[in-house]
């Protein structure tokens, strides 16, 4: 059981264990907006219904620019595991410029492929193959992809997940 934590201006911040959440209300850090009904933890002053979605009571600020760690699996997701080539289902990765001539592991460098392509296209670059991109690898962007956890997103999440 999980809680979607929302900053004072009402921003997706983070994704915690419902025993924090449960700690920052009790402490009157955050104020519950959401509640899962169907789950109630019992102590010694009663009964608690789980928070799913609390708001912090003060503003969080947070560092300008959070950088999104680039991995396979994110990757796949962000090109909606089409092969960036022909557009069909990929499960694997491929470098656009081949990582045997110096190209990076980075969003802007990665890109979903399937197999077929990643054979046929080896260690050459696009310009040698005769292929083209038909757009720009990123590093994406939005609420799922900066909050932790937040991609598996609880039912009771989605009116303040917005993107
Ligand atoms: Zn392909």
């Amino acid at each position: 059981m999980r809680t979607l934590v929302l900053n004072a201006g009402y921003e997706p911040l983070a994704v915690v264990s419902f025993r924090r959440a449960l700690m920052l209300v009790l402490n009157q850090k955050a104020t519950v907006l959401e509640q899962n009904e169907a789950q109630k933890v019992h102590s010694a002053n009663g009964a608690f219904e789980l928070p799913s979605v609390i708001l912090l009571s003060r503003y969080v600020r947070v560092p300008g620019g959070r950088l999104i760690p680039v991995s396979r699996r994110g990757v796949l997701r962000r090109d909606m595991h089409r092969c960036a080539y022909c557009q069909r289902p990929a499960n694997t990765i491929d470098h656009v410029q081949p990582k045997s001539r110096g190209g990076a592991d980075s969003w802007e460098n990665l890109v979903a492929c399937c197999l077929r392509c990643n054979n046929k296209k080896g260690d050459k670059t696009l310009a040698e193959i005769g292929w083209s991109l038909s757009f720009t690898p990123r590093m994406p962007h939005g609420t799922s992809w900066m909050v932790r956890g937040a991609d598996h997103a609880e039912p009771e999440w989605q009116n303040y997940l917005a993107a």
